[in-house]
């Protein structure tokens, strides 16, 4: 284990060894979902956090807090599914309250959203991820396990009315499931206005069953975009740290973006830093490793101390996350505990 250096030397905030500094906190609210999407969970779910290892409201913003006072300026709510966690309307409020405020965005399935979007809009949220692999509602059903494409619909509706906006829709392709129906995804998106981005399938499923031979990539889903409209790339400094590169549709204003996060990952441009419901930090979504502040939190660890096991935790951030390495392992947590 890398020794965090001395304060005098090292860079101020949630520095790595590598000139990486985090800026984007992934916080999983809960680990517990609604959907069974296969590329995450198997059909029966999986065991649950016990709650008393999830913290609590307070302790959430308690640790939001610290993270922000460490340069965090983007907060990420995700899970499992977040909209599953009942206080997170106050939980936004809180972190809305926080200072300097931070942007505030959530990562969801979208079932129930059409309830909550104002809610949520209200309290402070600024921007919302909507997963949707498909509009079919078969295909829908076969990948996720469950009945609910039309309450996704109901919730990005709803969402943007919420002026939760711009909407941005996640999808995977899977080969044989949904990947000779990511042209109509992305017809679909552009109707409505919703800004579109792929993400390549990544091995964080709970089965560990991730093959990369199946795995659609980047490369092909642009290939099968592109026989439909011309894709203009934008320049990469418009980018940023953003993982997706983004294609203006024929040209433009509306876009689509591509995430190759296993065939080309962005490793070295990585501002994000992760705290799970049970309070661990990770620097990595795919770190074999993580470091625990409930634990000393609960014992009556000051600020200052919680802050130097944040600190330490993202020095250690390896380089890359190594998925085409020989040694490469898979994290024991799932996406769904890890928050994606
Ligand atoms: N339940 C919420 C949702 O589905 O949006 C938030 C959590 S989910 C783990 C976050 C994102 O991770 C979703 O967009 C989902 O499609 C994606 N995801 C889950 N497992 C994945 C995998 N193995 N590879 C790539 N993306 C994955
Ligand atoms: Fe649930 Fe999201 Fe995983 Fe699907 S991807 S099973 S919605 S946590």
């Amino acid at each position: 284990m890398t020794a965090l250096p001395d304060p005098s030397v090292r860079p101020a905030g949630l520095a790595d060894q590598f000139g990486r500094v985090a800026r984007d906190l992934r916080v999983s609210v809960t680990d517990r979902c609604n959907l069974r999407c296969t590329y995450c969970m198997p059909a029966e779910g999986l065991p649950w956090m016990p709650r008393a290892e999830m913290l609590t409201d307070e302790e959430m913003l308690r640790l939001i807090g610290l993270f922000v006072r460490d340069g965090v300026t983007q907060v990420r709510l995700t899970g499992g599914e977040p909209l599953l966690r009942r206080s997170l309307v106050e939980l936004v409020a809180g972190i809305a309250a926080l200072e300097p405020r931070p942007k505030i965005a959530m990562t969801t399935n979208g079932v129930g959203l059409e309830r909550v979007a104002t809610g949520l809009k209200e309290a402070g949220l600024d921007r919302v991820n909507v997963s949707l692999d498909t509009i079919d509602s078969e295909t829908f059903t076969q990948l996720t396990r469950r009945d609910r494409l039309a309450d996704v619909e109901a919730g990005l509706e709803a969402a943007a009315d919420a002026g939760l906006t711009p909407v941005k829709v996640n999808a995977v392709a899977m080969r044989g499931i949904n990947d000779d129906s990511v042209a109509d995804v992305l017809a679909w998106c552009l109707e409505r206005g919703y800004e579109l981005r792929f993400i390549e399938q990544m091995p964080l499923d709970a089965q560990h069953a991730w093959d990369r031979s199946t795995m659609i990539s980047a490369g092909e889903i642009h290939a099968r975009l592109s026989e439909r409209w011309e894709l203009t790339p934008l320049p990469a400094a418009d980018r940023g740290s953003a993982p997706a590169e983004r294609f203006l549709v024929d040209g433009g204003p509306q876009t689509v973006g591509i995430i190759a996060s296993v065939s080309s990952p962005f490793c070295a441009a990585c501002d994000r830093t992760r705290l799970t419901a049970d309070g661990q930090v990770r620097n990595c979504l795919f770190s074999t490793t993580e470091t625990d502040l409930r634990g000393p939190m609960r014992d009556g660890a000051t600020d200052d101390e919680l802050l130097g096991l944040m600190r330490g935790e993202m020095w250690r951030k390896r380089k890359g996350h190594g998925i085409g390495d020989p040694g490469f392992v898979q994290p024991d947590r799932p996406m769904s505990a890890i928050g994606g």
